[in-house]
């Protein structure tokens, strides 16, 4: 292992990883191999301590009871927290999503703490649950490409104001609160609640996170004749689905 190496770390596969949400990680990893940066992917499972030195954190989406579980260990470990404190980036999906913010509701329909890492609360959607494609235009700060994804949810989540919404909404339900917003991000911390799996649907995302991690403003251009395909045939897909 080199020591310049970027450490991309993908939190406990064994609790969450639903939806494909592995393929976040391989997706990054890819983009990265494909720039010829040395990257190397380190998988932590829930009874491993989760290294703080890491550039690139990724957390997926999961069940409510390994949610809870994932919870639990990550507020024991602190790992996540310190890394967070170093400047560590992480892009969270779903029930990782829910976890990073200071509460949601668990799978014994109690509240549930949080790691307070994202300023979001969630709480469970009364409603049916929310199943679908979304899409929506991320945060012009970001200056990313309108994002597309798949969820699959029982919770709603409010962002607090020390977070922003990650997108505003053209369709799905995304927080679920009626207020057209989906996900939240501040600094460098993320969360949606789009499966797909996201990176694969939105590479862009991924390279934003080695943009970030590796401090520059841009990375050489790679071939994104596949991405575009999948992105064109999938947004087609969804936008007549939701017509
Ligand atoms: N268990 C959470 C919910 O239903 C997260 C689900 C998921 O990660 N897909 O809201």
């Amino acid at each position: 292992m080199s020591d310049t190496s970027l450490r991309l770390v993908w939190v406990y596969p064994d609790l969450l990883s639903t939806y494909g949400d592995q393929g976040n990680a391989l997706v990054v990893e890819r983009r990265a191999q494909q720039r010829h940066i040395p990257v190397t992917r380190i998988d932590v499972r829930s009874d491993q301590p989760i290294p703080t030195s890491g550039d690139i954190y990724l957390i997926g989406g999961g069940e409510d009871r390994p949610q809870r579980l994932a919870a639990e260990r990550l507020r024991r470990d602190g790992g996540l927290n310190r890394a967070v404190g170093n400047g560590a980036i992480v892009f969270s999906v779903c029930a990782g999503y829910q976890i990073l913010g200071t509460e949601f509701i668990n799978d014994l329909g109690r509240p549930e703490p949080g790691l307070g890492i994202l300023d979001v609360r969630s709480v469970r959607n009364e409603g049916s649950r929310h199943v679908g494609d979304i899409m929506g235009d991320i945060d012009e700060r970001l200056g990313l490409p309108p994002l597309t994804g798949f969820e699959n949810h029982q919770g709603n989540t409010v962002v607090g104001p020390g977070a922003r919404p990650f997108a505003r909404l053209r369709f799905g339900s995304g927080n679920g609160t009626g207020d057209g917003t989906e996900g939240a991000w501040c600094d460098t911390v993320f969360g949606t609640y789009a499966h797909g799996p996201v990176m694969a649907r939105n590479p862009l995302i991924a390279d934003m996170l080695l943009k970030l991690a590796l401090d520059v403003h841009a990375l050489p251009p790679v071939d994104e004749q596949w991405y575009e395909a999948l992105r064109a045939e999938r947004i087609a897909a969804a936008t007549q689905a939701s017509a």
